[in-house]
């Protein structure tokens, strides 16, 4: 793994954080962070492959083991899976 790769998820965690403090906190924060999301969903497919689920997972691994809790959600399958409720 390259450092670069190591830089790249590290920075994918802390925009994540941004995003779950401003859905928390703000009435709106879901509809103002939805592209955010979609931007880190694409670049985690960048770094990690098609099959990574992040945001979704929050692990920013290529081996996903934390899969996302089950339940009807919205979910990043990819960028030809697109969204999907589950
Ligand atoms: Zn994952």
């Amino acid at each position: 793994m390259s450092l670069d790769t190591k830089g790249q998820r590290a920075r994918m965690l802390r925009l994540l954080a941004v995003v779950e403090h401003y859905e928390r906190n703000s009435a709106a924060g879901a509809q103002l962070m939805r592209g955010t999301r979609y931007e880190l969903a694409v670049q985690a497919t960048d770094v990690n492959g098609d099959r990574c689920l992040f945001p979704a997972c929050n692990c920013t691994q290529a081996d996903c083991s934390r899969r996302p809790p089950a339940g009807p959600q919205l979910s990043w399958s990819g960028p030809r899976g697109g969204w999907k409720m589950r």
